[in-house]
Parts: structure tokens; C-alpha cells; sequence
């Protein structure tokens, strides 16, 4: 559903990705770990079309992402949730407000909705926390924002979604309900994801496949176990702090 091709990305003399590559089938969950500063929300934000690359291709659902024009990359990305490193919310809008923008942007998936409110419950619930759709995020944890950037992400019904840092900063338990909802999210809405994290828990739980970035490339990839079993030094060093 996604293919990477020998991705190429500097900022001035800061190569950042230098040949990167991978492919996401459908239904697949692959992670991607790599050091902080190694390029991984710089490659993610290459598939969704924010950041250019130098070079390299990327298929999204058989569309190379930067052929498209602006139109074409709109209505695709109603295909593709992202949910940001931080969660990223409007803080001056309320809950409810938040997860009716995307709808108001993408009148074409959606047309004009006189009334978003069952869409937005929908999706409110489908992350528990219907109570708080007329709350303001500066009333929300850090697990609430979390939950509401995932509704906002399906209410779009996407058929990927793309996750930079989805338990990072939040609590053990916390975590472990975010990567709950994440694979209740994937059984109920069908979704194919890249998932970016240096949360082992949360590779081990939710990855079918994991890549590592090092260096701009796909240094290795395989599944949880394979990974955590590799007596590579490079490889080592992302286990090891458990
Ligand atoms: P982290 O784990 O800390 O989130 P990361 O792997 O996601 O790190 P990126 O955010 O992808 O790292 O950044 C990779 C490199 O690209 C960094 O050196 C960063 O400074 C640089 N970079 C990212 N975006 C830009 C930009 N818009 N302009 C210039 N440099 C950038
Ligand atoms: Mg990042």
C-alpha cells in the first residue's frame, strides 16, 4: 500500500536520508526505530507529501505522493491519518471543534455535512472519551490529547495511518492503553501502518515488522524477535536500556 524507493533528503549539508527504503503491505503494521535526529519523522513527513525529497520515489495506494497536484495529494491524504509527534492539537479550539475540521476540510470525501456531531461521537467514542468532546485540550492529559488526536485521525476513515512517537512522554499505563487502542483501531478500521517509536513495548506489541533507520538507510529489518535477538552492536543498542 506504500512503497519507499531509495529516499534522498538533506537539509544543506545535513544528509539526513540517504537511500531509504521500504514497503508497507496492506494490513501490515511495520515499525520504524532509529536514534533521535536519524530521519524519522523526516521520512514519514515524505509520505504524506509535507516534506520534498532530493530523490527517491514513494507510492501511496499505486500514486507517486509528488507527482500529484494540489487537489489530487487533498484527496488522497483523506486516505492517510498521521498522527503527529506530540499530538499537536488546536489548543483555541474545543475537542469537538478539533475533529471537525478535518471534515470541514475535505468536503469532497464527506460533501457538507449540516451536522458532523454523529461523526465526531463516533469517533470520540471509538477512543473513550465521548465525555470530553466539549472540552478545551489545555483540560486534557497528555493521554487525552493522545486519544483525541487518534479520533480526529479516524474520523476520515482512513485506510493508512502513520504514527510518529504515539506513547512517547506518557506514563507505563498510559502507554499500554494507547498501544491497546492502536490494535483495536487496526481490527475495526482495517489499517496498514507505519509506526515510529523507541518504546520496545510498543514495537513488540504492535509491529508484524521492524526496520531500523541508521545512518539514512534501512540498516536491518525483520520482526520483534529477530531484531531483539541480533547480537549486531548497532542493533543491540536499541534494546538495551529496558
Ligand atoms: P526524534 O526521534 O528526536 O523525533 P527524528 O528521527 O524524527 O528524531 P527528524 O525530525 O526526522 O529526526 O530530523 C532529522 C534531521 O533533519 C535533524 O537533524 C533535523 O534537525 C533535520 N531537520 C528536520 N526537519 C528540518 C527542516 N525543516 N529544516 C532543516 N532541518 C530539518
Ligand atoms: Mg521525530
Amino acid at each position: 500500500i506504500i512503497t519507499i524507493d531509495n529516499l534522498h533528503k538533506s537539509f544543506g549539508t545535513n544528509v539526513v536520508l540517504n537511500g531509504f527504503t521500504m514497503d508497507l503491505k496492506e494490513g501490515e503494521n511495520v515499525v520504524v526505530m532509529g536514534k533521535s535526529g536519524s530521519g524519522k519523522s523526516v521520512m514519514i513527513k515524505c509520505v504524506i507529501g509535507l516534506e520534498k525529497p532530493d530523490t527517491g520515489t514513494i507510492l501511496v495506494m499505486d500514486k507517486e505522493i509528488n507527482n500529484l497536484n494540489r487537489e489530487d495529494l487533498d484527496e488522497l491524504r483523506t486516505e492517510i491519518g498521521f498522527l503527529f509527534q506530540g499530538s499537536a492539537l488546536y489548543d483555541s479550539m474545543s475537542v469537538r471543534e478539533n475533529l471537525e475540521f478535518p471534515l470541514r476540510r475535505h468536503t469532497k470525501k464527506f460533501g457538507h455535512l449540516k451536522d458532523p456531531t454523529p461523526l465526531v461521537m463516533e469517533a470520540l467514542e471509538n477512543v473513550g472519551l465521548a465525555h470530553a468532546i466539549d472540552l478545551m485540550p489545555n483540560e486534557l492529559s497528555g493521554g487525552m490529547k493522545r486519544r483525541v488526536a487518534l479520533a480526529r485521525t479516524l474520523i476520515l476513515k482512513p485506510k493508512i495511518i502513520l504514527y510518529d512517537e504515539p506513547t512517547t512522554g506518557l506514563d507505563p499505563i498510559t502507554s499500554k492503553e494507547i498501544i491497546q487502542l492502536m490494535n483495536s483501531i487496526r481490527k475495526e478500521y482495517n489499517t496498514s501502518s507505519i509506526i515510529i517509536t523507541h518504546d520496545v513495548d510498543c514495537a513488540k506489541a504492535i509491529s508484524d515488522r521492524m526496520i531500523l533507520l541508521i545512518d539514512g538507510i534501512n540498516y536491518i529489518e525483520g520482526r520483534f524477535e529477530e531484531l531483539e535477538a541480533s547480537t549486531d552492536p548497532k542493533v543491540r543498542a536499541f534494546f538495551k536500556e529496558k
